[in-house]
């Protein structure tokens, strides 16, 4: 086994230009060439994992199999890699101290004083080869958080500097992202600032070999050049990336820009003929030419920051896609529904999807909500705290239990439905606690739940602290909601469904973290194919 390859991603002039999606893009592109490569995000942050940080922060937190709480970027990685990622794909500064740390106090580096050079950028630069140590990979991409020029990134950009310097020339690449400005009043793109981003990277020593420019007009083949004098690339090595309808155009876009050539020619690495994207083409066509359209409802509390509801909108393009349906989705914010007002907010739906989410704020609407598409036999979708909510409003509306609720929302409730699974009680800490990452699931056959999978055991991924009470399942059974997964352990419930509504599914689990555009998930797809059919009824 060769050692691996290592693309490093930097971000210059403003954050938000989409590291992440370009990242992922090339890897498309390199894994499409027949390359095995994996990609894995560096954040500067000093919080251990993004596990303790509220949506707003930084968006969804992303879980991985193994059980990692993780960036929202790592999302973007499996959707486009079809490849699942684990703890080692993401790491953070928190991370990094928190082990250098536990070294000291161990007696490691006993006499001597522990520093940012060379501790901390010893422990970053273990990391960034820990996936390539692995031998499963030829090419590791690295997305460093952050926009160069940070304080905080900035031992980062040191162990890059570093471990550029201990490989050989042709096995590392520097890919600079940067904006260039348009100026309406002056109609033109705007070099300067990406040449001093150049410069502010090259002040610590790296020398960006390619930068890929954000941009909303097409660059000229003389402002490339002037790039690439300034910024000292070769001029087939500046990239543009304009604007585009859909992040799934990046990688079209980046293989027409021939980002992944320029990326092999510099590890003088064989192209290994034209790539296969057939599955990826076939997925936008399918996309940008839909026959129908569905109109969703996404309750949730964090609408104002679609970036908290990240894998959930994406699976929906997904399913969409598998079934050439638009899906429109329209964001309800939970916090504004009550009984007056729900049906004015909601009867227009052809399906609704109740997000998952912490603590009472929004509870009620949600609830709310839920009544009004059970009772109307509008297609439901429930993930975790949705599910729970699906089954309060079940206790509460069909098994009378009025009081009936969650304990994360009332500890007193007489009728806890919703209730701490048993080996939480004992835990006092925050982070990295909840119960994360793949479960085994038995699902019943002859169920909603089956007829979307199509098979009996399935793995999937959670993060939670409550749980169905399994107490009550018999009195839910009885007046038709039943459980139609369980994990086969624990007995733990899983899915729920109402057998006699045309689609109510809740579930514990995340199902929006393993849908990718090569694997739609299909829970999602069978609940826009019901959103269709109860379009096509309503008329
Ligand atoms: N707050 C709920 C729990 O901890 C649901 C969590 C979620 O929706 N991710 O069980």
């Amino acid at each position: 086994m060769n050692k691996p390859k290592y693309v490093f991603v930097t971000g210059g002039v403003t954050s938000s230009l989409g590291k992440g999606i370009i990242s992922a893009s090339l890897a498309k592109l390199l894994q499409a060439r027949g390359y095995t490569v994996t990609i894995q995000k560096f954040d500067p942050y000093i919080n251990v994992d993004p596990g303790t940080l509220n949506p707003y922060e930084h968006g969804e937190c992303y879980v991985t199999d193994d059980g990692a709480e993780t960036d929202l970027d790592l999302g973007h990685y499996e959707r486009f890699l079809n490849v699942p990622t684990s703890q080692a794909n993401n790491v953070t500064t928190g991370r990094i101290y928190q082990t250098v740390i536990d070294k000291e106090r161990r007696g490691d580096y006993l006499g001597k004083t522990v520093q940012v050079v060379p501790h901390i950028t010893d422990e970053i630069k273990r990391r960034l080869q820990l996936l390539g140590e692995t031998g499963k990979y030829e090419i590791i991409i690295t997305e460093i958080g952050g926009t160069v020029g940070d304080i905080e990134s900035l031992p980062y950009i040191e162990a890059v500097r570093q471990m550029r310097w201990e490989l050989a020339p042709n096995d590392s690449v520097v890919i600079h992202l940067t904006l260039l400005p348009y100026l309406a009043a002056a109609k033109e793109l705007k070099t300067k600032p990406t040449q001093h981003s150049v410069k502010e990277l090259l002040e610590t020593g790296v020398q960006a070999d390619i930068l890929v420019c954000r941009t909303e007009h097409t660059i000229s083949p003389e402002m490339k050049k002037k790039l690439a004098l300034f910024c000292n690339v070769k001029s087939n090595a500046v990239i543009e990336s304009i604007d585009v309808e859909t992040i799934y155009d990046v990688p079209l876009k980046m293989l027409k820009e021939k980002l992944d050539k320029v990326v092999l020619e510099k590890f003088k690495l064989p192209l290994r003929g034209e790539p296969d994207l057939k599955q990826w083409e076939s997925f936008l066509a399918r996309f940008k030419n839909p026959k129908q359209e569905v109109t969703i409802g996404l309750v949730g509390k964090y609408v104002e920051l679609p970036d908290a509801y990240k894998s959930i909108i994406e699976s929906f393009i997904h399913a969409g896609a598998a079934n050439e349906c638009k899906v429109k989705l329209e964001y309800v914010h939970s916090e504004f529904l009550d009984k007056e007002n729900a049906v004015e907010k909601i009867s227009h739906f052809d399906g609704i999807l109740v997000a998952p989410g912490f603590g009472s704020r929004g509870i009620e609407g949600k609830i709310e909500a839920i009544r009004y598409t059970r009772e109307n036999k509008i297609p439901f979708f429930g993930i975790c705290l949705g599910m729970q909510c699906a089954v309060i409003e079940f206790a509460r509306n069909v098994l009378k239990l009025k009081d009936a609720h969650s304990t994360e929302m009332n500890e007193k409730t007489k009728n806890p439905v919703i209730d701490m699974m048993p080996d939480q009680k004992k835990i006092t800490e925050k982070g990295g606690t909840m119960r994360l990452g793949a479960y085994a699931c038995e699902i019943q056959k002859g169920t909603k739940a089956y007829s979307a999978y199509g098979r009996q055991r399935i793995s999937e991924r959670h993060r939670h602290r409550y749980e169905f009470n399994n107490k009550y399942l018999s009195e839910f059974k009885a007046k038709g909601m039943i459980a139609s997964g369980i994990n086969p352990e624990t007995g733990l419930v899983e899915i729920v469904e109402i057998t006699e509504h045309p689609y109510f599914v809740g579930v514990q689990y995340h199902p929006e973290l393993k849908s990718t555009v090569e694997n739609p998930h299909p829970l999602f797809v069978r609940f826009v194919k019901a959103a269709m059919d109860y379009k096509t009824k309503k008329g």
